[in-house]
């Protein structure tokens, strides 16, 4: 039977000339959505951030099939289950998207690494649901899914292990954060880095990542700590919280003098390989480099070989902060609650779907952290 949504469609991945405002790469489509599967689940969807790896898409950076309806840092509401005996969830129940399902079968899954669970990044780089296909149509054709969520429009259907329950009592337009942002932001500290107190951390970007890393590394009671951003209202927000906050001119030159020996830890969420170089060069005889951004895949990244095991530095990769979602968005919903993690510094506005080029602009143009959408 299924039902008509409105939802935002990319038809081009890459080449889409700016302004977005004007050129409008995304389309308000009315898609036909198909009921859910046993063990999917529908969600009225009630607000989405818009993260860099939605521009990335749009940027090319990031190539999927297309048509895609993108969006995949959201809440909703759950409005029907695929299987009406589901032991966990239930209808009216609130949930947070989480942009990788885990399986739960391979072998990643059963050793407690479900963020590297192969199946379900193999579903999310074909723009299928976990379970297989797409429930997205338009006049016939698929529409693909974005990281098993497409979270810009009405209505979504999930597999279940997209979706974390939570209170319903958090404000929409925080909840949505903790899906992609605070996930992955504060997963690169808590989970990748595992930064312990009185150690010193150098974060390199204030995106929406940026600076849930930052929140992150409050919370975990690092000091000091030094935030590395070209835009001055995102320093702002960060010396407001506590940390030293440079332009990249500056930052070498002032990580030295704040922190003689070298960070303990440094986070890369920028998404360049030449920022990445540079904080791997930063970091202390030892220390940990961990790199969260997603630079185009054409870049390569330039270090002495021997420096590993000389300097005895450890370079770490982590995809979605190495998070559990079902474990940890209810741990940091618990900080969010104690006042330990203040998630709302991470919001800049909310705004109607119908605006989300524009959105998009200002997020290729670094005056934005993280813009929310209501459908
Ligand atoms: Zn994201
Ligand atoms: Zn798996």
């Amino acid at each position: 039977m299924g039902r008509t949504i409105t939802a935002a469609v990319l038809d081009k991945c890459g080449n889409n000339p700016r302004p977005y405002a004007t050129h409008t790469p995304l389309r308000l489509a009315e898609l036909s959505l198909d009921d859910p599967r046993p063990g999917e689940l529908l969600i009225r969807i009630d607000a989405a951030g818009l993260c860099h790896s939605d521009l990335s898409v749009v940027n090319g950076d990031r190539p999927r099939p297309m048509p895609m309806a993108i969006g995949h840092e959201a809440t909703g509401i759950i409005e029907a289950l695929g299987s009406p005996d589901d032991a966990h969830f239930a209808i009216g129940d609130r949930v947070v998207l989480a942009f990788l399902p885990a399986c739960g079968e391979c072998v990643r899954c059963q050793s407690g690494e479900g963020y590297m669970c192969a199946n379900g990044a193999a579903s999310n780089g074909a723009g299928r649901l976990l379970g297989g296909g797409c429930r997205l149509h338009e006049h016939g054709d698929d529409v693909n899914h974005h990281l098993g969520v497409s979270a810009f429009a009405t209505h979504a259907v999930v597999d279940r292990r997209s979706a974390v329950k939570i209170d319903r009592d958090i404000p929409s337009e925080i909840a949505a954060l903790f899906g992609c942002a605070v996930l992955t932001g504060v997963g690169a500290v808590m989970n990748s880095a595992k930064v312990r107190p009185g150690e010193s951390v150098v974060i390199y970007g204030l995106g929406g990542v940026g600076l849930a890393a930052l929140l992150g590394a409050l919370a975990s009671a690092a000091v000091p700590i030094v935030t590395v951003d070209p835009s001055a209202e995102k320093r702002a927000i960060a010396a407001t919280l506590g940390a030293v906050a440079v332009d990249p001119v500056e930052a070498a030159e002032v990580i030295k003098q704040t922190i003689p020996d070298g960070p303990d830890v440094v986070i890369e969420t920028v998404g360049k390989a030449v920022v990445l170089q540079e904080g791997y060069r930063l970091a202390r005889r030892g220390g940990r480099i961990v790199t969260v951004g997603l630079p185009n895949p054409a870049e390569r990244f330039d270090i002495a070989a021997v420096s590993l095991v000389a300097e005895g530095k450890t370079l770490i990769g982590s995809y979605m902060g190495s998070s559990i979602p079902a474990r940890d968005i209810p741990r940091y919903i618990s900080l969010w609650r104690a006042g330990r993690l203040p998630v709302e510094t991470l919001l800049t506005s909310v705004s109607p779907l119908s605006e989300i080029n524009g959105l998009l602009d200002a997020l290729a143009e670094g005056r934005a952290v993280r813009q929310i959408v209501r459908p």
